[in-house]
């Protein structure tokens, strides 16, 4: 890989011209002055059309010299919110990060589009440092990028005091609560910044949606008079997918496979696959390997230099899979991961919603599959109560695991109750599995009735507790020498459930689980009733079940009524932009892919540094003929125009 000062695209003029001075008196002037410059920053520098959300608001915020806390989804756009202000505000936009290892993809992204951008943290030799601080110094950078422990020296405050700073901006911002699993403790050093430097605008930016987690950034960053930007965290272009798990493997290669139920599989697709072992990971990184996919392992228990050459290899190449612990993830910014795939369910809405999240940065289509099963919850509720928290403590992780049943077994849209976790509402939104394609539902009072009755008699009439595989071979009328042994055939219910099979008494568990009619209890997770069940076993209360599998005899099932069907009012909104290409478009955008590949092995620089997916898309649609026709797609700012223009336009000549 090149130094960093290697390929330094950028000339040594600045890309944009600057505000003179920062708003003043004539703020209002200032403000819309601010504006214009940020659009045409937009226009010129990153070759967007428009902004995005609420991208618009919080950077004339910024560039009229306020503070802000931004909260915006994955891929939402933040980015731009501080790159912005930094050209247009004078001096030097100032962004620290947590994320070392991304900080020189991240730059060299910057030089790409003609921003004069560099780095300091650990990674470097002192030699290095020295230039980079020099250039500092002199008012030649646009953007610096700064490891939070750097600011624990007192050499690097006074760097910071020897030049004019436009702009603090502070990403993943929730590292600062100590509540989250992301906490850097060098952040709470961050207050220094409002002190030192109370003049200098501070832009704090997270991707974690909770209230709580809000709350505690702005007071430890001591943000009191900031202005808060929230935005949606719908990620209109995830599709979400939650299966009941059964050959996780198996179902795993078909979800990547063609999957004609779906539309297109995502074979040849850059995509994660979460799994919470680390030997796990292993397994299936190999097996899909032996099944043509390539594929890579990456674990914390990883060697080191093994570990971050897997994860380049991910960046830097085409159609990668990456299977992980959940170790890997924060501020993984490749913006084209078409999948993420979960083989255990997360432990929260939270961790599913942050690890989903990273499917689809770039706004094309993308989707989130999770196979889960009865396992899953009793492995979760084993490490809960095993953990050594305090009973608080286990008992929030518990209302977590609770909330991530439910959404797996809602029978409701996906999106919506992902988002009501949020406190955002919804409408059904046509791009999850739940609105294409309504699971029947079908009234399961009777089966539920014998199971938790089963429970109750192991309980009450032999003071016994089992988990699931007991209690079903009871109702299946197995006589394992298990159930011999203790007696079970002769209990009433012994034999009694044979409209089910075993498969299918596992999903009433389960269901009953994610409604509250049963618990996991005890070192042996045996099951258990709650208070609620005994409404239904007393039939007051009927329970309706969600069909993973052909239904029984005899049960009649019905549409779950609250979804929308595909085509309504509500589906399609939510749907991207499509991104099919006719067979002609699709060959000139593999030859454009092959190209950005070699240009960016070149520069020794991810692909997506060089262009996006969705720009090459445009192109190959597009079939500009001139560099002005070039210019006009998005994504296409004057530095790359300048850098790629002539080979695109050669290569589409050479392809027509
Ligand atoms: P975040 O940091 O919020 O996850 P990024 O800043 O990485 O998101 O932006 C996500 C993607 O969207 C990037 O590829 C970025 O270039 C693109 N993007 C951001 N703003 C715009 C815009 N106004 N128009 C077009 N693309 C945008
Ligand atoms: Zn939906």
């Amino acid at each position: 890989m090149p130094s960093p000062r290697e390929p330094l695209e950028a000339s040594d003029a600045p890309a944009v011209e600057r505000l003179e001075e920062p708003a003043g008196p004539d703020a209002a002037d200032a403000g819309a002055d601010g504006v214009r410059r940020a659009a045409t920053v937009l226009h010129r520098v990153f070759g967007y059309e428009s902004f995005r959300g609420l991208q618009e608001e919080i950077i004339s915020h910024v560039i009229g010299g306020g503070d802000a806390l931004v909260l915006m989804p994955t891929g939402g756009g933040k980015s731009l919110c501080y790159q912005i202000p930094a050209l247009v505000r004078p001096g030097t936009g100032v962004v620290i990060s947590p994320l070392i290892a991304l900080m020189q993809d991240q730059v060299q992204a910057l030089r790409q589009l003609g921003i004069r951008a560099d780095f300091l943290n650990s990674t470097q030799d002192s030699g290095t440092r020295h230039v980079v601080e020099q250039q500092f110094k002199a008012g030649e950078l646009d953007v610096l990028y700064l490891a939070p422990e750097r600011l624990r020296s007192p050499g690097t405050l006074e760097l910071l005091s020897s030049s004019r700073i436009s702009v603090f901006a502070i990403d993943e911002a929730h590292c600062v609560s100590q509540w989250g699993h992301d906490f850097r403790p060098d952040y709470l050093e961050l207050q220094v910044l409002h002190e030192r430097w109370p003049d200098v605008p501070r832009i704090a930016l997270t991707a974690t949606a909770t209230g709580a987690t809000r709350d505690e950034i702005a007071i430890r960053l001591r943000l009191d008079g900031a202005k808060l930007f929230v935005s949606s965290f719908d990620r209109p272009n995830i599709q979400y997918r939650i299966v009941p798990k059964n050959e996780a493997k198996k179902q795993l290669l078909q979800f990547l496979r063609a999957d004609h139920s779906w539309g297109t599989g995502h074979a040849g697709d850059a995509g994660i696959v979460y799994c919470l072992s680390r030997d796990s990971t292993e397994k299936v990184a190999a097996f899909l390997s032996d099944n043509g996919i390539p594929a890579l392992p990456y674990h914390a228990g990883l060697d080191p230099g093994l570990r971050a050459a897997n994860q380049a290899r991910f960046l830097r190449e085409d159609g990668l899979v990456m299977v992980a612990t959940i170790a890997f993830g924060m501020g993984i910014d490749k913006p084209d991961v078409r999948f993420v795939a979960h083989l255990d369910m997360p432990r929260s809405v939270e961790g599913y919603y942050q690890e989903t999240g990273r499917a689809g940065r770039d706004g094309q289509p993308a989707t989130a599959w999770l196979a889960y099963g009865l396992a899953d919850v009793v492995q979760q509720r084993r490490l809960i109560d095993s953990s050594d928290g305090s009973l608080a403590h286990r008992r929030l992780m518990a209302s977590h695991l609770d909330a991530m049943l439910g959404l797996c077994e809602t029978t409701d849209c996906r999106r919506s109750q992902l988002l009501a976790y949020f406190s955002e509402r919804a409408v059904a939104c046509g791009n999850c599995d739940t609105c294409l394609n309504p699971p029947q539902t079908w009234d399961g009072t009777v089966p539920a009735q014998k199971l938790l009755s089963t429970i109750v008699r192991l309980d009450r009439e032999r003071d016994q507790r089992y988990g699931a595989g007991q209690v079903i071979d009871i109702l299946l009328g197995k006589k394992t020498p298990k159930v011999v042994d203790q007696g079970h055939h002769d209990l009433k219910t012994f034999g009694i459930g044979l409209e089910l099979n075993e498969s299918q008494w596992r999903g009433v568990v389960r269901q009953l689980l994610a409604q509250g009619l049963l618990a996991v209890q005890g070192e042996y997770q045996t099951l258990a009733i709650t208070e609620a069940a005994g409404e239904v076993l007393r039939g007051q209360r009927a329970v309706t079940l969600r069909q993973d599998m052909p239904q029984p005899r005899g049960a009649r099932s019905r549409s779950a009524s609250s979804s929308a069907a595909p085509g309504s009012a509500a589906a399609g909104a939510a749907k991207p932009a499509a991104a099919d290409l006719s067979p002609d478009q699709e060959a000139v955008f593999e030859k454009l892919r092959a190209w950005r590949g070699a240009a960016a092995k070149e520069q020794g620089v991810p692909a997506y540094v060089v262009f996006h997916d969705a720009t090459l898309r445009s192109i190959a649609v597009a079939a500009p003929a001139t560099l002005r026709d070039l210019a006009g797609i998005s994504g296409v700012g004057e530095s790359k125009l300048a850098k790629y223009g002539e080979a695109i336009l050669e290569l589409l000549l050479s392809t027509t």
